[in-house]
């Protein structure tokens, strides 16, 4: 056969002809290839040329831990070592998955009663919809099949889970959302808020809007009502005042199953352990990732308290099983590695850490959003953020085609060796959750150097 690459090469070369990336114009990459990340040291990354990166937003909003925490790759090889791999279906089990299952239920900030493990956000997502349907199907409610998510949500991207996402490139041209997932309004006070209207006022009138959308497609076939605490890719979207406190009693009086999808939230990215106890929300199932294994490894879960399971497992029963799981979900490798995330979490006490570097980081946010003229909205919550880019402050708009302004800035910033998210006009920053105060300092310096050069 013949070779078809050569010791010249170099691996921007190979990724350009080899490799399609997810979320990326496939011509585009044609042209060079993309930015190869070499290695990485705790909160940095280096790239194949050996330039250095403060990682801002944590891979995927994900790397918690920084991207070289040794007892994390102790723990896989530990148990690599004793068993890499074993499932549990048709009743087998072993100890990382027992363990940690037990560990999230106690953790969880609202009673809890089984966890079902996946690989991904989006399998989570995917199980949780399966789980729901399922149960309404138990029930004898086979009509209450339909799922009410947000616009700008972001729950993944297998078919289901890509339906509860309320982002429209996601959809188009793959003939999604699927019938039976409907979308509200994003609760975006800044953008989606009118003139006059309080933060309070603005909640009401979304919290209505969503009961009048149950009511017209009848409450009865209206299944869960899926949520991000605080919505990441989106734009970094903290719900306003008033909003959780009024939709959860909504939800209640028709029988929706809330479903917090904490796969950013949790693990101390707003503060708190999860999103749901930094803005009260009670949920019936939680879905978890990314930050619970710092993405060392893929693992996710779902977690469900007893009004979920309870008709699950009778169902199952009747059945003969809940006919669903993936060949990897729960591996014992990853499992483990998620057990010495919550470990390291507990000894070195990194909710304290949270807490105070997080209130460093919003001050050094939130003072861009005064000082600079480029800055429509500075928002975000523990140690998530976004800066709303706009030309004009009072009318709230850009010059600029959509995303040209923060894509412009987010190049700029990387040049001087940060590495943050663009998502349409809004720059978003996560850092591992592991971040000190210096380096906060070392994000917003840089960030304010780049506005000052675009302004
Ligand atoms: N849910 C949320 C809130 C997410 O942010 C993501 C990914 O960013 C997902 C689900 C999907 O996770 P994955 O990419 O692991 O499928």
């Amino acid at each position: 056969m013949e070779k078809i690459s050569n010791d010249a090469d170099t691996l921007e070369m190979l990724d350009a002809r080899y490799l399609m990336h997810p979320f990326t114009d496939a011509r585009a990459n044609l042209q060079g290839g993309s930015m190869v990340i070499d290695r990485g040291e705790g909160i940095f990354v280096y790239d194949s040329s050996g330039k250095k990166y403060l990682e801002a937003v944590a891979g995927l909003w994900s790397v918690g831990l920084g991207f070289s925490e040794r007892r994390l790759i102790d723990a896989a090889v530990r148990q690599m070592e004793k068993l890499p791999y074993y499932h549990t279906f048709t009743k087998k089990s072993h100890a990382p998955q027992i363990e940690l299952a037990a560990r999230l239920i106690e953790m969880a900030p609202v009673p809890m009663s089984k966890a079902f493990f996946t690989n991904s956000g989006s399998e989570a997502n995917d199980t949780a919809i399966k789980m729901i349907w399922y149960r309404s199907n138990a029930m004898g409610e086979e009509k209450r099949k339909k799922i009410i998510s947000r616009k700008r949500g972001y729950h993944g991207i297998t078919i289901a889970a890509a339906s509860l996402t309320g982002i429209s490139v996601d959809h188009q041209s793959f003939d999604l959302p699927l019938p039976g997932f409907l979308h509200v309004t994003a609760p975006h006070y800044y953008r989606e808020g009118q003139e006059g209207e309080s933060e309070d006022a603005f909640s009401t009138r979304l919290v209505n809007e969503i009961e009048a959308l149950i009511l017209a497609e009848g409450p009865e076939t209206v299944a869960a009502f899926f949520a991000e605490p605080v919505m990441g890719a989106g734009g970094v979207i903290v719900p306003p005042d008033g909003y959780w406190e009024k939709l959860q009693p909504i939800l209640k009086k028709y029988g929706i199953i809330l479903v917090a999808d904490e796969v950013i939230c949790g693990f101390g990215r707003t503060g708190c352990m999860f999103g749901s106890q930094t803005f009260g929300i009670e949920p019936d199932m939680m879905i978890l990732s990314k930050q619970l294994s710092s993405s060392y490894l893929p693992i996710s879960a779902i977690l469900m308290n007893d009004m979920v399971f309870e008709p699950i497992a009778d169902e199952s029963h009747a059945i003969g099983a809940f006919a669903h799981g993936f060949t990897n979900g729960g591996n014992p490798t990853a499992a483990a590695v998620a057990i010495e995330v919550l470990n390291i979490m507990e000894e070195r006490d990194l909710m304290a850490h949270i807490k105070d570097v997080s209130i460093h980081f919003q001050a050094r946010l939130r003072a861009l959003g005064m000082s600079s003229t480029l800055v429509g909205e500075a928002r975000g919550v523990g140690l998530i953020g976004a800066l709303e880019l706009v030309t004009d402050k009072v009318a709230r708009s850009s010059a600029w085609p959509v995303g040209q302004l923060a894509g412009y800035a987010f190049n700029l910033l990387e040049n001087k060796g940060v590495i943050a998210r663009v998502m349409g006009d809004t720059l978003a920053f996560s850092p591992p959750l592991i971040i000190t105060r210096e380096q906060v300092d070392m994000i917003f310096d840089r960030v304010e150097q780049v506005l000052v050069q675009v302004e």
